[in-house]
């Protein structure tokens, strides 16, 4: 399998195997180590704007790279825990006292429990139609690695169900005005986004979503990465490029 060669985790690549992928299409094989090479450049990665039409795999070719780094950041964290606790074992041993309990694993359908959702990505969609898409193939690749969760949020939907579903969630995938709604009533914080797609940013821009842009640019200003993909690279698109990126993006054609 050729995903295998762009060093994904095999979680990822068993997912994209299940699928019937078996060689990364063109963008996927450009972007998808751009988008990881982090460690290469010294742990900074790189902004990308990605000229790509429909159909050409430019969904998994910024979900799969995202995914991959959330999943290895996941892994250490556990791994970090693990070792916590046979430290504090270790210790308590030799205290002649019992083993420490171990944390509880939080409960998301425990209210007392509540908090807003943190999630480490944030994809943004012009339209409801294209973010359910992009979250149902998000959930299609996520499938192999546990732990890792993906929420939906749109307009149009009850916000009970999208708030309870939001909790937890690692990787978001929004509509701009439903996102601004549920961050303003502190339903989900963006502080903690770690990495920024807008797909189709000229649908975004056609569709009047400027100013919402703006404003999610300024919540996720500390996020380590901004990948932009358009039909087009007009003026309008690399003004927007030139707004939310380093440099204004590496570009992808
Ligand atoms: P997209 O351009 O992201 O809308 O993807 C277009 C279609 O191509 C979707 O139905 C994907 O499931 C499919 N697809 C994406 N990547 C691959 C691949 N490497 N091999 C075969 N099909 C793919």
């Amino acid at each position: 399998n050729g995903f295998v060669e762009l060093g994904l985790a095999s979680e990822l690549v068993q997912a994209v195997a299940d699928l019937g992928y078996t060689q990364p299409t063109a963008v996927q094989l450009k972007c998808i180590p751009l988008a990881m090479g982090a460690e290469a450049k010294g742990g900074r990665y790189i902004d990308l704007m990605v000229s790509s039409q429909t159909g050409s795999g430019k969904t998994a070719a910024f979900l799969l790279p995202v995914l991959n780094t959330l999943l290895r950041q996941q892994a250490e964290a556990a791994e970090q825990a693990r070792a916590a606790y046979e430290q504090a074992c270790a210790e308590a041993a030799a205290r002649g006292e019992a083993a420490p309990k171990r944390a509880k694993r939080k409960d998301p359908t425990n209210n007392r429990n509540f908090k807003p959702a943190v999630p480490g990505a944030l994809i943004v969609c012009p339209t409801r139609e294209l973010a359910q898409q992009v979250a149902h193939d998000a959930i299609d690749l996520v499938k192999h690695s546990r732990g890792l969760r993906v929420a939906n949020v749109v307009g149009g939907m009850p916000y009970q169900l999208q708030i309870a579903k939001l909790q937890n969630a690692d990787l978001v995938v929004a509509t701009p005005g439903r996102l601004l709604d549920l961050q303003r009533s502190m339903q989900i914080k963006l502080d903690q986004v770690q990495f920024l797609v807008v797909d189709e940013a000229d649908r975004m821009l056609d569709l009047g979503f400027s100013d919402d842009l703006a404003e999610i640019n300024q919540l996720t200003s500390q996020r380590k990465q901004t990948m932009m993909f358009s039909a087009t690279f007009a003026p309008r698109i690399q003004q927007l490029a030139m707004r939310v990126m380093h440099d204004g993006g590496s570009s992808v054609q």
